[in-house]
């Protein structure tokens, strides 16, 4: 006999109704920077979404601004996975070798090298210190794990194998001291991302005319690895000699290896659009023989009161400094929603100080709708909340229906809980985290059990008709699933 809880309001996130399936017409679409239009996302293999997000260098601690980006990678796969039922591959890169401290020039130290030396630490030591950080930040924003985060420094092999490949095809040479460099001229649609052209190209973007990369034929070309010279550390046996990959290039191999040769959606901040994923697609695209990424979807800047969030002019926040001043830290996956992802926003102490006040007030009106009988969710919020997502993240727009719903006096307050603990699935804003009510452990009706098994194996075989008519008749038992990560959730309808 299945044990279940009787009530469905101990999980945040866990809707006692069933959710209606997105209006048919619609569909998720988000703005692609090459065809610089909305597009509608198709899975390439369908119920699965292959997502590569470009991580961080892990050289210090990732500020609120970085920590937009990798939101935005969140907010894509709740929507796959809540509004459209697919399964979502997330890879995303950890840096910890090979990111130059110029990176429109990609020239300078690395940045592990820099901050090793000026912390007194060892570059692993610092690698290490900084990706658990970026891990705490992440699981404090709720944003969902990727499902690999794998190490440029483990990645090596795959790189030269990529490079290699590379130069058999003649889109790279060998450059003197034994650095190798893309021949940017090699692939005709390079700037498709960012506008640029190759022959406008003029030094200082991409490589100055007085590179010290030697031995590269074109300013454009950028290298794929690089001789190490004179140092000793963070440096790899190459077909070519002792040194390091570019950074360009560990997002093209680690990409390719981990998610294949047709990846639905790569994200980033806007500034990685040129070079970064300019030059990435390139190399990708080279390799194939063919289009790599479908879809890019680039984040905009976050402003802190005002100026752009940057090291080099002091003007930063981390997030644990959030929270040493009192917020909770999704006080700020809040106010990140309140606009929409490729718009700038400015962030102030003010804004946050409004964000949290609303994420409190939110969070003591859900313990109190709790105590009310559940009912059906509200259909014409549902629906627009759901149209608002579904058109490019439209989270701003998702926030003011559900203002509308939690003054609204036609829906009951059973209702407002279960459209926003199912709206929150998407949000992640832990809104149902005051909901005390104890849990009470109750038995399923006959039948229900052989008919949850049913709707597993039919899960299973990607048997979505067969495994929708199951959740009818389990319904017509008084039991609604909700399907998780961990498996289905059963429920009994109060
Ligand atoms: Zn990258």
């Amino acid at each position: 006999m299945v044990v279940v809880c009787a009530c469905a309001v101990v999980s945040a996130t866990v809707p006692s109704f069933d959710v209606p399936p997105p209006p048919q017409q619609a569909g998720m679409h988000l703005y692609d920077t090459r065809t610089r239009q909305p597009e509608q996302i198709r899975p390439g293999t369908p119920g699965l979404l292959r997502m590569y997000a470009c991580g961080p260098t892990v050289y210090r601690d990732a500020h609120v601004g970085n920590l937009r980006s990798f939101l935005l990678r969140d907010l894509i796969s709740r929507v796959g996975e809540v509004l459209h039922h697919w399964r979502v591959e997330v890879v995303q890169n950890i840096t910890d070798v090979g990111h130059l401290q110029d990176d429109t020039l990609d020239e300078g130290e690395d940045k592990m090298l820099a901050a090793a030396r000026q912390e007194g630490r060892s570059p692993l030591e610092i690698a290490r210190t900084y990706e658990a950080a970026f891990h705490r930040d992440l699981a404090a924003l709720n944003v969902t794990p990727a499902g690999t985060y794998p190490r440029a420094s483990e990645c090596i092999p795959i790189m030269l194998q990529l490079i290699g490949t590379l130069l058999e095809q003649a889109h790279a040479y060998v450059g003197e001291e034994s650095s190798v460099f893309f021949d940017a001229r090699s692939f005709p649609t390079y700037g498709a991302l960012s506008g640029n052209r190759v022959e406008e190209l003029r030094p200082g973007h991409g490589a100055s005319a007085q590179s010290t990369a030697a031995g590269k034929r074109f300013h454009a070309d950028w290298a794929l690895w690089k001789a190490a010279g004179t140092s000793r550390t963070l440096v790899y046996n190459s077909p070519w000699g002792p040194g390091f990959p570019g950074w360009h290039v560990e997002c093209s191999a680690m990409s390719l290896h981990y998610l294949g040769e047709h990846i639905d959606i790569h994200t980033g901040g806007i500034d990685l659009r040129f070079p970064h994923h300019e030059d990435e697609r390139a190399q990708s695209d080279s390799a194939v023989g063919h289009e790599v990424v479908r879809h890019w979807v680039h984040g905009e800047h976050l402003l802190f009161d005002g100026r752009k969030m940057a090291k080099s002019t002091g003007n930063v926040v981390l997030l644990p400094d959030l929270v040493e001043a009192g917020y909770d830290p999704l006080a700020l996956r809040l106010f990140f929603l309140q606009g929409r992802y490729r718009q700038q926003l400015n962030l102030t102490w003010d804004a946050l100080a409004a964000a949290d006040r609303t994420l409190t007030r939110w969070r003591s009106r859900m313990a109190e709708w709790a105590e009310w009988p559940s009912q059906p969710m509200a259909p014409g919020y549902l629906e627009r909340m759901i149209s608002a997502l579904d058109d490019d993240l439209d989270t701003p727009a998702a926030l003011i229906t559900l203002r509308e719903l939690e003054r609204t006096a036609e829906a009951a307050p059973g209702a407002k809980f279960e459209t926003f603990a199912y709206v929150d699935r998407l949000l992640g804003l832990d809104l149902a985290r005051d909901v005390g009510r104890p849990a009470a452990p109750v038995t399923l009706p006959p039948g229900a059990e052989d008919l949850l098994r049913q709707r597993a194996a039919a899960r299973a075989a990607k048997d979505f008709a067969t495994s929708d008519r199951i959740r009818g008749a389990l319904a017509d038992l008084g039991v609604t699933v909700t399907d998780t990560p961990d498996g289905q959730q059963p429920n009994l309808r109060r």
